[in-house]
């Protein structure tokens, strides 16, 4: 990992406009796993969709997978903290996901995936993000990269604090990812106790930070393990202050909104009513994603 020459000036940090518990849910063909970014947030959170968090280490709350189905519209950003997960999609590609490894995978105009675990026990640990696609984009072509843990750029701050940079810029480090329009910045910070994290966010961009180990404080609250922690839109604003008393870890998430009309059904995000229906019947028609 790099040491970042200076960390970003951050005057006037974010405050907490709500923090979010989310709520137990199973997809897949059983996953259990708990929902974070609820479709009620969709707008306010912009340009994000979903956060599903999973962290389980009994086998039957994962094992059944997810057996194939279709997506249209967004992309997928999953991180594998823990356990072995193997991805197969109709573009062709194949992956293993693996010790926080991530996969992006663009759905475009259509995919259709599995994801299924492989492991029959221990612990399965990850995140699966949804990012937004611009109208003009949404139906571009599928698009899909493995990052093995290894290839994912970090750093340490002078306090001890370790961040893998897996979207964005943060501190001068660039990620593994760079995204147009949305501008997407997704860390993971690893702060040892008593420590103090800061990274600069443009106040225009919704920003939100899920606290996965430990807790820390933003703005004087308090955030626990497994909440996330909405931060406010300042337009004064010019980054977010983390400070740990214990060991803690969270990742954060922030972008540029689109401002567009959200329309989701299931697995498919477009604009329209219109195109939704089209989508359904494009995967009906076998047409979504052809071989
Ligand atoms: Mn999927």
């Amino acid at each position: 990992m790099d040491q970042p020459a200076k960390l970003d000036a951050v005057s006037q940090p974010r405050a907490i406009e709500r923090i979010v518990k989310g709520m137990p849910t199973s997809d897949g063909a059983g996953v259990k796993l708990t929902r974070v970014l609820t479709q009620d947030l969709q707008q306010r959170l912009d340009p994000f969709l979903l956060l599903d968090v999973f962290r389980t280490d009994d086998p039957d709350d994962y094992i059944a997978g997810f057996p194939e189905h279709p997506h249209r519209g967004f992309e997928t950003i999953t991180y594998m903290l823990a356990g072995r997960m193997r991805h197969r999609d109709s573009a062709g590609h194949e992956g293993l996901l693996q010790n926080g490894g991530v996969q992006w995978m663009t759905a475009g105009r259509g995919v259709i995936h599995s994801e299924m675990p492989e492991q029959e026990n221990g612990i399965m640990e990850g995140f699966q993000l949804w990012l937004n696609l611009p109208a003009r984009r949404k139906m571009i072509g599928p698009w899909y990269r493995d990052i093995p843990k290894g290839e994912i750029p970090g750093y340490v701050t002078a306090e001890g604090v370790a961040v893998r940079v897996i979207a964005g810029t943060s501190n001068g480090i660039a990620g593994a990812v760079q995204r147009e329009v949305t501008e997407p910045l997704y860390i993971d910070i690893d702060m040892p106790a008593d420590s103090l994290f800061s990274t600069a966010l443009p106040a225009t961009h919704n920003a939100f930070v899920y606290v996965y180990r430990g807790e820390v404080t933003i703005g004087g609250t308090q955030v626990g393990e497994g909440r996330m922690a909405i931060l406010a839109n300042v337009p004064q604003a010019d980054g977010v202050v983390l400070i740990s008393s214990g060991p803690a870890k969270a990742i954060l998430v922030s972008g540029k909104p689109l401002g567009e009309p959200i329309m989701q059904h299931g697995p498919f995000v477009m604009n329209t009513k219109e195109e939704i229906l089209q989508a359904i019947k494009d995967f009906r028609d076998g047409r979504l994603a052809p071989e």
